[in-house]
């Protein structure tokens, strides 16, 4: 009241004070508006105008402003009216959306007012002035950013259920996989298969250097990797790798891995990614080394088999030739140049003979086509009789020229496959007269245990070059052979026919045996099988 009075009393000292203040109102660069008591506007200045568009028609009234109402505001409007100096919130108006009143020219606008009542003499609300401020552009912009996170939010929220559904599907592949960043190698996603393979959970690089610090990974000759090498890091680096192989040791032992990558350019608001697919190949590597060493060791059965056929007939060609020479020059029959040649040629074509049986028997023994024919034998006798063979015939020094000794406690007696008893004594023997040094051998027949599932034995014992481990562990396979080639003949294939004709008799050989120390061979066969 009292500011009023002041005023009135410094309007007084001016000549037109209501000009003035009607110049105020006129030209304020904020909407004015004033009311009467009863709801019905008087004024309203060019601010407003410009702000809302147009002016509202004379039958409007303020207390029945139905977008107020709407708002919730028409209360604080009434406030007003009643005396209470009142601030509404910011809140959107377009006069055009008015029900009680027609209104055609308008702008939509965000904006708060602050109504003031003005009291007459009677302290009594004569007029309402309404200050009008216009808020849109802020309100636009809030409103801009607001819709702008909520659609992030929601677009971030829809790919976080897109990234979930894609690992469920990539879980369930067989398939390791890993998803790398460009550049940096850091992994950020790892399947279940590529954690299984590490064991339960693979380890994340976050750096190119973090490989060879969470992996002891290496390359087929089993240098450690650098860096720059590792497969995940190439390919980060925009390098195409594909069936990369690599050494990996884990807790569960050496791997050999091979990868694959693939880069998925940035699309569908994902970013550029490094895929990353690996297997174990370990066993097909095994395989392959496996395989390797097979070819080998048949294309060196191959060169020795020539060369052990290409020698007896050489032999057994120039025999022939000269027994043919001889013919001719009118040698007769009982020569003894001739009978010389003859038995020569005897002997080569046996040793040719018994080199064909032992490929045929492999080719039947591998097809399964071994029958045996047993029948009652004495294993005494049997032994007599084959290392009876094995003595140099008259008038010929041979390779077989050591002492056989035979030593049999009592009669063994069994039902075998005579041939394949015989098959496994000569081979037994061939080799201990071969690496026998010439030294005596010994031959021992045995029985044990009575009964039917009594086992009879028979051990061959030469002095000769004897087997270092390692040759002990590789004799019995087929094509495998202890010794060079060049210093004794043989196509590797004796102690492996021996075997398999033990094995399917129900027996089993051992051997015993040092360098230089000599070897002994002990067959032992159930009496009955
Ligand atoms: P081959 O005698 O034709 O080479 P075998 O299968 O009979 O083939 O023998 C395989 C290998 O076992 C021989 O190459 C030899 O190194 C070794 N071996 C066999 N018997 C003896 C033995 N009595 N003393 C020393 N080494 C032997």
């Amino acid at each position: 009241m009292e500011r009023l009075d002041e005023i009135a009393v410094r309007l007084a000292g001016i000549s037109d004070p209501v000009r003035l203040l009607q110049g105020i109102f006129a030209y304020a660069p904020f909407g004015l508006q004033v009311y009467r008591a009863d709801g019905h506007y008087i004024l309203t200045n060019k601010a407003f105008r410009d702000l809302f568009g147009s002016e509202p028609p004379p039958e409007y009234n303020i207390l029945h402003d139905d977008i107020a109402e709407k708002q919730g505001l028409l209360g604080l409007v009434k406030r007003a009216f009643a005396g209470e100096t009142v601030q509404t919130p910011t809140f959107w108006y377009d006069p055009r959306d008015l029900q009680t009143v027609h209104v055609t020219e308008g702008r939509r606008v965000a904006i708060s007012i602050t109504l003031l009542p003005l009291f007459g003499a009677s302290a009594t609300v004569e007029h309402v002035a309404l200050v009008f401020k216009d808020q849109t552009e802020e309100t636009l912009a809030r409103e801009r950013a607001e819709a702008a996170q909520a659609e992030a939010e929601g677009l971030a929220a829809h790919r976080a259920e897109q990234e979930r559904w894609l690992q469920t599907v990539l879980d369930q592949m067989p398939m390791p996989l890993i998803f790398v960043e460009p550049t940096t190698a850091r992994v950020f996603f790892a399947n279940a298969a590529a954690n299984k393979i590490a064991g339960g959970s693979l380890a994340r690089p976050e750096s190119a250097e973090d490989y060879l610090r969470l992996f002891d990974i290496r390359d087929l000759e089993d240098r450690p990797l650098r860096v720059e090498d590792v497969p995940a890091v190439r390919a980060a680096r925009g390098e195409a790798v594909s069936d990369a192989q690599i050494r990996w040791y884990t807790s569960s032992g050496m791997k050999v891995i091979t990868i694959h990558a693939a880069r998925i350019p940035a699309m569908l608001g994902h970013p550029e990614t490094v895929l990353i697919a690996f297997d174990d190949i370990t066993a097909l590597k095994d395989a392959q080394a496996q395989l390797e060493e097979a070819v080998r060791v048949r294309q060196d059965f191959l060169s020795i088999a020539g060369h052990e056929l290409k020698t007896p007939l050489t032999s057994v060609m120039l025999n022939v030739h000269a027994v043919d020479t001889s013919l001719r020059a009118g040698a007769r029959a009982d020569d003894p140049r001739l009978t010389a040649r003859w038995q020569a040629l005897v002997r080569q074509v046996g040793r040719l003979e018994g080199l064909v049986n032992q490929l045929l028997d492999v080719s039947r023994i591998t097809a399964g086509k071994m029958v045996l024919m047993p029948e009652p034998i004495d294993l005494g006798d049997l032994v007599r009789e084959v290392v009876d063979r094995f003595a140099p015939a008259p008038g010929i020094t041979s390779e077989s020229a050591a002492a056989i000794e035979v030593r049999v406690a009592g009669r063994v007696d069994g039902v075998w496959d005579r041939l394949r008893v015989e098959q496994i004594l000569t081979n037994l023997l061939s080799n201990a007269v071969k690496y026998g040094a010439g030294r005596p051998i010994t031959v021992e027949v045995g029985a044990a245990g009575p009964g039917d599932d009594a086992e009879a034995w028979f051990a061959v014992r030469d002095l000769g070059i004897g087997m270092s481990t390692d040759e002990l562990g590789r004799i019995f396979g087929r094509f495998e052979r202890g010794v060079p080639e060049r210093n004794y003949g043989g196509l590797g294939l004796g102690l492996w026919i021996v075997r398999q004709v033990v094995d399917a008799m129900g027996g089993n050989i051992a051997v015993d045996s040092a360098p230089e120390r000599g070897s002994t061979f002990t067959v032992r066969l159930p009496r009955r099988h």
